[in-house]
C-alpha cells in the first residue's frame, strides 16, 4: 500500500532513472529512428480516434456506436503510450508512463469484451448490398400497390362518372312528369315525384362525393400552394351558402405548401363547413382555423362551437359512410372526414380531433413541409436526390 501512495505521490518526479539517451549506448541513428517512428505511430493513433468521432457525428444513429466510442479510446492511449515512450528520451516519466499502460490495458480488455458482446449483433446487421436488396423489393412491392390503388381509383371514378349519366336522365324525366302532367296528378302522386327527385339529388351529392373521394392523391404534380388565398376562398363559398349566412369563420395566417391544391382544398372545405352544419340550436356558429410551425410540418386547427362529438366515435368519423346523424337531422354522405383522412395520410401527414359534447369540436391536422407520397417512393429516381 505504501507503495502505492508513494507511486501516486511522486508520480510526475522523474529523479529516480536517467533521460533514455544516458540508459544504455544509443547511437543518434537508433535513439533518432526509436524517437521518429513513436512519434509517427502517436500521429497516426491520435488521428484514427478523430476521424471516428468525425465519422460518428456526421453518420448519426451508426449501430453499436458504443464498440466505436471504445475503440477510439484505446487507440488513443496506444497512442499515447508511444509519444511517452519518445519523450523519456529527455523526461523518464516512468510512473505516468506505468499508469497510461495500466489505463490502456483495462480500455483494451473492454474493448475485447465489448466486441465479443457485440458481436452476435453486429452479425446481424445488415450489409448495404442486403438493404439494397430489400429496398428495391420494396420499392418492386411499392409499385404494385400504386398501381393497384390506380385501378381501384381509376374504378371508382369511372364508375361514379358513369352513374352521373342515368341520374340525370332519372331526374330530367322526373321534371318533365311534373311539369307536363301536373293537372294529371293527384297529391299523392306528386308527393311520390318529391321523394323521387330528393333521393336522386341525395345520389347526386353521394356521387360527387364520390368522385372527390376517388380522385384525392391522382395528381402527382405539385404547385406552391398559398393557404391563404385558397381558405379565403373556402370562407366565401361557406358564407355564400343560404345555410350558413349568420356563420363567423376566422382565419389565422396560413402558410404556403408545396402540394395539389384541390387535395388541400378539399381537407379544409369539408372540416369548415361540418363545423358550421353541426351547429347547436340557437347557436350561431363560428369556426377558427388557425396554423403553426412545428418544424418539419405544419399544425392545423379547424374549431367549431357546435354539438360536438362523443369520445366513442373520435376514431369512427374518419371511415367512410361512418356517420353519428340520421339524414333528416343533418344532411350528409359520410364521406368528408374519409376524405380527409385519405388525404392527410396520402400526404404523410396526421388527422385526429378532441370534442366536448355541447361545447365543440377541434380538428387537428398536420401537414410535412415537404410532401412526399408513397408514389414519390414508388418511383426509384426520386429516392436519392441528384448530386
Ligand atoms: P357527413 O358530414 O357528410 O355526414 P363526414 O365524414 O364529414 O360526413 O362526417 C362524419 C360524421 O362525423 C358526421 O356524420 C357527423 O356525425 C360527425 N361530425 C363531423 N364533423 C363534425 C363536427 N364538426 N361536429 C360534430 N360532429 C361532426
Amino acid at each position: 500500500m505504501e507503495q502505492v501512495i508513494e507511486f501516486f505521490q511522486r508520480l510526475a518526479d522523474v529523479n529516480d532513472w536517467p533521460p533514455r539517451w544516458y540508459c544504455g549506448r544509443w547511437t543518434d541513428f537508433h535513439g533518432w529512428l526509436y524517437i521518429v517512428s513513436d512519434l509517427t505511430i502517436w500521429l497516426a493513433y491520435m488521428a484514427i480516434p478523430l476521424i471516428l468521432i468525425r465519422f460518428l457525428i456526421v453518420k448519426k444513429g451508426v449501430p453499436l456506436s458504443g464498440v466505436f466510442w471504445l475503440f477510439g479510446a484505446f487507440i488513443l492511449l496506444c497512442g499515447l503510450t508511444h509519444l511517452l515512450d519518445a519523450v523519456m528520451f529527455w523526461w523518464p516519466a516512468y510512473r505516468i508512463s506505468a499508469l497510461v499502460r495500466f489505463l490502456t490495458a483495462g480500455v483494451s480488455v473492454a474493448t475485447v469484451l465489448a466486441l465479443i458482446r457485440y458481436f452476435n449483433d453486429a452479425i446481424g446487421l445488415r450489409t448495404s448490398s442486403e438493404y439494397d436488396r430489400e429496398l428495391s423489393f420494396r420499392q418492386q412491392a411499392m409499385q404494385e400497390l400504386s398501381r393497384s390503388n390506380e385501378e381501384l381509383q381509376q374504378f371508382a371514378y369511372i364508375a361514379s362518372h358513369d352513374l352521373q349519366s342515368p341520374l340525370k336522365t332519372i331526374v330530367n324525366y322526373l321534371s318533365l312528369l311534373e311539369n307536363k302532367h301536373s293537372d294529371k296528378l293527384d297529391t299523392d302522386a306528386q308527393r311520390l315525384i318529391d321523394v323521387s327527385t330528393a333521393a336522386a339529388e341525395r345520389m347526386r351529392v353521394l356521387i360527387n362525393d364520390l368522385l372527390d373521394f376517388s380522385r384525392v392523391g391522382t395528381q402527382l404534380e405539385f404547385v406552391q400552394i398559398d393557404l391563404n388565398t385558397v381558405l379565403a376562398e373556402v370562407q366565401e363559398e361557406q358564407e355564400a351558402d343560404s345555410r350558413n349566412t349568420d356563420a363567423q369563420i376566422d382565419i389565422g395566417p396560413m402558410p404556403t405548401l408545396l402540394a395539389h391544391r384541390t387535395d388541400l382544398k378539399q381537407v379544409f372545405q369539408n372540416l369548415i363547413s361540418n363545423g358550421l352544419k353541426y351547429r347547436r340550436p340557437g347557436v350561431t356558429p363560428r369556426v377558427t382555423v388557425r396554423a403553426t410551425d412545428e418544424g418539419s410540418e405544419y399544425l392545423f386547427s379547424i374549431n367549431d362551437n357546435g354539438i360536438g362529438i362523443d369520445k366513442q366515435y373520435f376514431e369512427r368519423v374518419f371511415q367512410i359512410f361512418q356517420r353519428l346523424h340520421g339524414r333528416n337531422e343533418y344532411a350528409g354522405t359520410g364521406i368528408g372526414l374519409a376524405t380527409c383522412k385519405k388525404v392527410v395520410d396520402i400526404y404523410g401527414g396526421k388527422i385526429w380531433l378532441d370534442s366536448t359534447v355541447g361545447v365543440g369540436t377541434t380538428f387537428f391536422v398536420t401537414i410535412p413541409k415537404v410532401i412526399k407520397t408513397s408514389k414519390h417512393y414508388a418511383q426509384t429516381h426520386t429516392l436519392y436526390p441528384a448530386r
